[in-house]
């Protein structure tokens, strides 16, 4: 197949994560931003796509160097496959993924970056799928003599921020009603959604949940007398 990239919603990128097949065994996670160019010169796929055409046509890689790279709002593509060894990072590509921001850290502002967290987001389901632990999150200047991932980014912050994600994702929680009746509806994170059980969600606020048969695509809520 052609090297390309692809844009997904966050869902698409999870589902990606934990399903694609990947044969190398895989130790860390190794967070970049691309510096050039910086979150200011965004353009969608666009930017992504002269990313990947950068690295094959003047470093002469096969490919995007990193697996997944992150717009500053929030935008996820899939570059690289999960399968193939990366190249982001020297003596380190092996048994890596490679997250790559559009940003350049060194001036711009993490706080301000919205894609900060989804990129958070997609790094505690990187350590889910291959089951390891904060330690696994790396920057690239720890291997590198670079500022990388930017001056304005701290490590220790960010593990912080991916271990929050990391922790929560999948625990079951009880929804508090504003009257403080707590309801058990397996109310959980799942890739940063929180999703919950209908029936007893809808009984705690005064509904009976109705199926109807013939219209297989709805359900329907009755308020109980
Ligand atoms: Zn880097």
């Amino acid at each position: 197949m052609m090297p390309s990239e692809t844009q997904v919603s966050i869902d698409d990128a999870m589902r990606y994560i934990d399903e694609a097949l990947v044969l190398r065994p895989i130790d860390s996670v190794i967070i970049h931003h691309t510096w050039r160019p910086k979150a200011a010169e965004y353009r969608g796929l666009s930017t992504i796509r002269a990313v990947r055409q950068y690295h094959m046509n003047v470093r002469g890689w096969s490919d995007n160097g990193y697996h997944i790279m992150i717009g500053p709002p929030g935008d996820v593509f899939l570059c690289r496959p999960l399968r193939r060894v990366g190249a982001h990072c020297k003596g380190h590509n092996a048994h890596s993924v490679g997250v790559a921001y559009v940003a350049d850290f060194d001036t711009e502002d993490p706080a301000g970056y919205a894609g900060l967290e989804v990129g958070q987001r997609i790094v505690a389901a990187l350590l889910r799928r291959f089951g390891l632990g904060i330690e696994a999150v790396h920057f690239h200047r720890e291997y590198a003599p670079k500022s990388c991932p930017g001056r304005k980014m701290s490590l220790d912050a960010y593990r912080a921020a991916v271990a929050r994600m990391h922790e929560h994702e999948g625990y079951i929680k009880v929804v508090m009603l504003p009257d403080g009746e707590g309801v058990d509806c397996r109310a959980r994170l799942e890739h940063g959604v929180t999703r919950a059980d209908l029936r007893p969600l809808a009984e705690a606020l005064g509904y009976e949940v109705v199926e109807q048969i013939k219209k297989q695509n709805k359900v329907y809520l009755r308020r109980v007398r």
